[in-house]
This record gives structure tokens, sequence and C-alpha cells, in this order.
């Protein structure tokens, strides 16, 4: 069969900074989806892309482009709406963990595709694999049974969504053409549309920790997706939220699994918890479930803590199994008496990256107890010799690469300062707040 294009004519569009027509788009996505146009190709255009940008039509045609690639799903048969929640990822960001049946529980329905780390943020999939038996793979018709049975199911997006994006995003990794806001919405955009869930809110995270760490650019990144959903008529809103400092305490996949246990249990670090339960306010606002128990009293009641349980079991893990270790630790101590000044994200999550929490090359596996506990937060005093941070491995020569990255991670003030830091939220975006 002829092909309507010629790659190489697109690429050169793309590069001479030409808008590329929706018949472009949607052949050139298409073509590289069958094998037609090749992977250098697609790289050469990835970075005109990335050098030159598109504009809002352009972006809207690419992601429609990546979903008409593989199959839309449908939760028609659910009673209760849908909502879903999207995290662009970041150091200790084990928020989807505990939000999930949290919001199950409140009574909005939590299809919840997830996918695993890569560098050195850590992945939902690869947090829950840590507890004995558990399966991030469900087929669709076992993913709509576990939504009807519990409300909430977090797995892997299954081999026919969004195909485009599988090949565009191995493709990106090793072509350094992953942080196109263009190519990062369309990417995120295009798979949680094909989920088919009807509401969205979307935690883009800015700081040291975070993809985008220059906050105007999440922002702008947060208008994209925000644009996207809306035009394909998912109600869509999204906060861009602090990575400067890790959320919570761990960093690491079976300890975030244990503070995910405890914010459902009523407890754990209050940053993960008010993060939690600002996002479930926003889910079941968006889903327009607002006559319901309010996700703090949920936390609290123990009603979270048993969609947990549910929703772990139906996905064949043992919510009363131990938690995996780790079989060697080491402390890193504080040097000087002070007040906790500063804590660099990105330098956490590179030291819990080489403990063998993440993996350098996808495919690789992870280790389930790796990881970094954090002793002591900024704005908390220290006395000299106190612990400031316990790192965990399965193989105690990854300790001195490990405690490399964390040097100059923290800062310790004399007098009482601290550095500032950013809120907690740092903007939130509407469809209204849109052009
Ligand atoms: N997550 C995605 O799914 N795609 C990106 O491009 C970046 C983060």
């Amino acid at each position: 069969m002829a092909e309507a294009f010629a790659a190489v004519e697109i690429i050169a569009a793309k590069r001479d900074k030409h808008e590329l027509t929706d018949a472009q788009i949607d052949w050139v996505v298409d073509a590289y989806t069958r094998g037609v146009v090749a992977d250098e190709q697609m790289s050469a255009l990835l970075m005109a892309i990335l050098l030159n940008g598109m504009n809002s039509r352009e972006i809207s045609r690419w992601t429609d482009a990546m979903i008409n690639s593989g199959e839309r799903m449908s939760w028609s048969e659910l009673k209760v709406p849908t909502v879903d929640k999207h995290s662009t990822g970041g150091v200790g960001d084990k928020i989807t963990l505990p939000l999930a049946p949290l919001v199950a529980a409140c009574g909005a329905a939590v299809p919840q595709l997830s996918g695993r780390g890569l560098g050195h943020t850590g992945g939902t999939l690869d947090k829950l694999e840590s507890i004995p038996g558990w399966r991030a793979s469900l087929s669709n018709a076992e993913m709509l049974k576990v939504l009807q049975d519990v409300g909430a199911v977090i797995c892997a997006a299954g081999a026919g969504l969004a195909p485009a994006d599988k090949k565009l995003y191995a493709l990106r990794d090793v072509t350094a053409t992953v942080e196109a806001i263009p190519l990062i919405a369309s990417s995120i955009m295009s798979k949680k549309i094909a989920e088919g869930t009807s509401a969205l809110i979307l935690d883009v995270k800015t700081g040291s920790g975070a993809f985008m760490s220059d906050p105007e650019r999440a922002k702008e990144l947060a208008r994209t997706m925000v644009t996207l959903g809306t035009r394909a008529g998912v109600k869509t809103r999204a906060l861009v939220t602090a990575m400067d400092v890790p959320l919570g305490l761990t960093a690491g996949n079976a300890l975030e699994v244990r503070e995910s246990i405890e914010v459902l249990s009523g407890g754990g670090p209050s940053d993960v918890v008010e993060l939690t339960i600002l996002l479930a306010r926003e889910m079941l606002d968006a889903a327009g479930v607002t006559n319901t128990k309010d996700p703090e009293v949920a936390l609290k009641d123990g009603s979270a803590m048993d969609k947990w349980r549910q929703m772990i079991s139906a996905q064949g893990g043992d919510p009363d199994a131990p938690l995996p270790t780790a079989k060697e630790h080491t402390q890193i101590k504080a040097e000087k008496s002070g007040t906790i000044a500063s804590m660099d994200a990105l330098k956490v999550g590179i030291s819990a990256w080489r403990l063998g929490a993440g993996r350098a090359r996808q495919g690789e596996s992870v280790q389930a107890g790796a990881g970094i506990e954090i002793h002591a937060k900024p704005g908390e005093k220290i006395t000299e010799g106190a612990p400031l941070f316990t790192l965990h491995t399965d193989e105690a020569e990854r300790f001195a690469r490990a405690k490399e990255a964390l040097i100059g991670a923290v800062t310790i003030s004399d007098d009482g300062r601290v550095a500032e830091r950013l809120p907690l939220v740092v903007a939130r975006i509407d469809s209204h707040d849109l052009a």
C-alpha cells in the first residue's frame, strides 16, 4: 500500500518550525506504531518537536492519534462515577496508595492505571509489588470486577492501551526527548483518556525532585493537560504541588507501602496526610460525589483501610503478610546540632535509586526492601550524632554511591533559620482558568 506521506518531509517541516497538519500527525503516529516510520526518523521528529514545540491544535491531534492507536476502555456498567488521579512523579510520592481506597470508601470508583519507576522517581506498581502475592497485570474483565466489588483498582496498563505511547516513551527515554511539554502532556493524557475515566485530577510535581523543577514550566504542563482532558470530555483539574523536599519520611518500595498503611490507619506524616485528603476532596468533587463522608473521617474510621485490604486481596495480595525488609542497613548522622534548614528531594531520590529501589533501564528488577528512611525534616531540630537517614539495601556495596548522592542533601542552621520552601500547593488549574 502506498503511504500517504514520507517521514522525511514531516521531519523537515517541524525542523523548519512549520505546523504539522492533522493528516501528517495522524499518519506519522500510525505509521510509527506500524513500524513503517523507523526509530531514527521518529527520534529526529521528537527532537524537532522538543526544540520547536507544537501548538495547541497539534498537541491535541497528536494525543488523539496516540489514543486511536489502541483500545478505549469503558466503565459504563458501573453504577458510580469514575475518577482517577495521575502524578507526574516524585521522591516519596506514595499518595496513590492510600488515595485510591480512600476515594472508593467515599463513594467514587477509581480505575487507576499506574506505571513503574524510572530513574530517581518511584513507581506505584513497584511499590505495590512488594506486597506478597499482589499482581499488577489484570485483564479488562478482571479490572471491571475489582471495580464493581471494591470500588478501586490499581494496575498496569494493558498492551492494547495507547501502544503508540509505549513505543514513543521508550524511544524518548534513550534520545533525551522526555522533557518536551507537548510530548509529556500527550503521553500522559492519551493513556488517561483511553482509560475511560470520567473525571481526572492531575498532581503535577515541581521542585528539585520533579520532572519539571521550574514551577512556571510545571504550570504550563498542567494547563496543557487540563486543556487536553477538557477537550476530550473528561472533567480535568490539576494541582501543581511541591517536590522540593521528599514527601513523607520514606522513599523506597516496601518502606512507602508501610507509610501508606500508617496513613490508612489514621496516622502517618502530616504532609502525606494533607495531600491525600486534599486530592481525595478534589477527586470526589470532580466526580460529582458530594453528599458523602469527608475523606478525613474515612481515614480515621477505618473505612479507607477496609477498602485497601479488599483491594490488595482482590489482586492476589496478602494484606497481613509482613512486608519485605532489606538485608543491610546503615545510618547517616547529623554532623552538628541545629535546625534542618533544607533537604534536597533529588539527592534523596538518587540515593534511594542507587540503593536498589529504582531501575536504570526499563525491564530491570527493583529491590522491594531498598530505600531511605528520613528521621528529621526541614524545620525540625537535631542534635549532633542523631540519625538523619537510615539507608536500606540488599547489597552493602551500594552504600558508598548512595552516601555520595546524599552529600549536600541536608543543611543544618545554627540560628533556627529554614530555607524558603515551595508551598504544598503551588497552583490549582481548572478548565475555567484556561484562556
Ligand atoms: N509519564 C508519562 O506517562 N509520560 C511522560 O512523558 C512522562 C511521564
